[in-house]
């Protein structure tokens, strides 16, 4: 990949909605598109940036001949997304006119721009960092106002911010070890130990909050996952048509009908959740349905929120099966346990069931509702949404994690500095605690591309989509 050509690729999708935006970033892009571009206000070379021209792309080697009414944006570096010279061609959204704008582009010397390539351009230019760049991806993909906000405030930089003084108050604890190798001889500390300490336990602290908050913050960019548990024939599925409006799962009398799981996306308020109706607990000859079981438990282990459904017109020994199975299995510190008592309209043993859960342990949570009559489903959904909304709220600053590779450099950190303070703890000499932290920070600057290798960059922007 070479960074000081000229590039050029559709910022939008050709052949969908009215226009389509060719964008040309590089040194020569005013003379490029200057080329192809006729305008009663002049050349682009000679335009102001941020301004926009009206004119016609024509091929040169045609006679001039007209290819399409255009509007060109120009930017002049370093004030454009790349920070580089870059136009932006809106024509109309007719793929045969982008395909022949970008042709009579590439013949004047412009090349087609890699997957990723304006954004990897604007991180090696310094518009922004790493995360800040991959955080552009996010937005592009976001699919609730809540995965939205996360994905701005991280393209925002907030997040970097952070990662920066933490990283700096690292850097000055690691050179003032580092000095004091260089005076071993006279056995002099600079740094007082226990400032040392407590700079690094704070650092760890943060770290490790940050790295246990991409639960939620994965959770909220893909969709919370709700898992709906209960004994076959509960109405599992059509709790989920339900919710969901459409007949998605099968609905059927006969038991173990669900042998594989579904899932099914739904944004309410603003959050989106997963949900995952699985097959029907209960110990199972069937093989196919055996699978389906252990798929189920598997699932549970994956769940944000797990419904447990019980039936009203079965027995409260049956539900409380199902419940002290789930109350072993379910982990309080990061699940959620909402138990719904199904079949409500049949009236039969609802009452007696309320009160076994009660009596186990369960006081909240509870709803009582018909996943056939629809009732109480509104209470279910605004259960949801209350969960997740004191999730949210319990993150002190609204800082979420929601990429993998960055919960993955956050771990290694939080492991070396966990290292480093127990060497500082044990009177382990100064290079090998700065050792760890070096570490630390090479670790740390991965994240925001301090640190980083032309393949790593290679792998982020190669999943970006074309144009960006
Ligand atoms: P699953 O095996 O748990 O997925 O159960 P299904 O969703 O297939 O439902 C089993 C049967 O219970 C079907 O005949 C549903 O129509 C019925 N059913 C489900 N929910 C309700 C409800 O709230 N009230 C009544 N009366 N029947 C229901």
């Amino acid at each position: 990949m070479y960074l000081h050509d000229t590039i050029c690729a559709p910022a939008t999708v050709p052949g969908t909605g009215a226009i389509t935006v060719i964008r040309v970033s590089g040194p020569e892009s005013f003379a490029l598109v200057d080329r192809i571009f006729r305008s009663s206000r002049g050349r682009l070379s000679d335009a102001a940036g941020h301004t926009v021209l009206h004119g016609t792309v024509v091929d040169p080697s045609d006679g001039e001949a007209m290819i399409d009414e255009v509007l060109v944006s120009v930017f002049r570096a370093p004030h454009s997304y790349t920070g580089e010279d870059s136009a932006e061609i809106s024509c109309h959204a007719s793929a045969y006119v982008a395909m022949h704008v970008l042709n009579l582009l590439c013949i004047g010397g412009a090349r087609m721009a890699e997957p990723g390539e304006f954004t990897r351009r604007a991180f090696v230019n310094g518009k922004m960092d790493l995360a800040q760049a991959e955080a552009v991806a996010d937005v592009i993909s976001s699919t609730s106002s809540a995965a939205h906000r996360l994905a701005v405030s991280q393209m925002k930089g907030g997040y970097s911010q952070e990662l920066a003084r933490i990283r700096e108050a690292l850097v000055e604890v690691t050179s003032l070890l580092e000095l004091e190798l260089d005076f071993s001889e006279e056995d002099v500390e600079f740094a007082d130990r226990s400032h040392l300490r407590s700079l690094l336990a704070s650092a760890s602290g943060r770290i490790r909050q940050l790295s246990d908050s991409f639960r939620l913050g994965n959770a909220i960019k893909c969709g919370v996952p709700v898992v709906i548990v209960g004994a076959p024939n509960t109405g599992k599925s059509t709790l989920l048509n339900a919710l969901v409006g459409e007949e998605r799962a099968i609905v059927s009398d006969i038991a173990g009908t669900t042998r594989d799981s579904i899932e099914e996306q739904l944004v309410l308020d603003g959050i989106s959740f997963r949900f995952i109706d699985t097959a029907g607990l209960r110990s199972s000859n069937d093989q196919i349905e055996s699978k389906g079981i252990e798929r189920a438990m598997k699932m549970l282990a994956t769940a944000d929120i797990v419904l447990a459904l019980v039936d009203a017109t079965r027995s409260p020994a049956e539900a409380g099966r199902l419940l002290t199975e789930l109350l072993s299995r379910v982990d309080d510190s990061s699940q959620q346990l909402v138990v719904l008592v199904n079949k409500m309209d049949l009236n039969k043993n609802v009452n007696d069931i309320n009160k076994m859960v009660s009596d186990s342990g369960i006081q909240r949570n509870v709803l009582n509702i018909s996943a056939l009559s629809g009732e109480g489903l509104d209470a279910l959904r605004h259960t949801l949404v209350r969960l997740v909304q004191g999730r949210l709220s319990g993150t002190s600053d609204h800082i979420l994690v929601t990429n993998a590779r960055h919960h993955e450099a956050l771990r290694l950190t939080a492991h070396d500095l966990d290292a480093a303070l127990s060497a500082l703890d044990a009177g382990i000499p100064s290079d090998l605690v700065a050792q760890d932290l070096r570490s630390a920070l090479h670790h740390l600057g991965t994240i925001t591309g301090a640190v980083t290798t032309d393949e790593v960059l290679g792998e982020i922007f190669g999943r970006f989509c074309i144009g960006k």
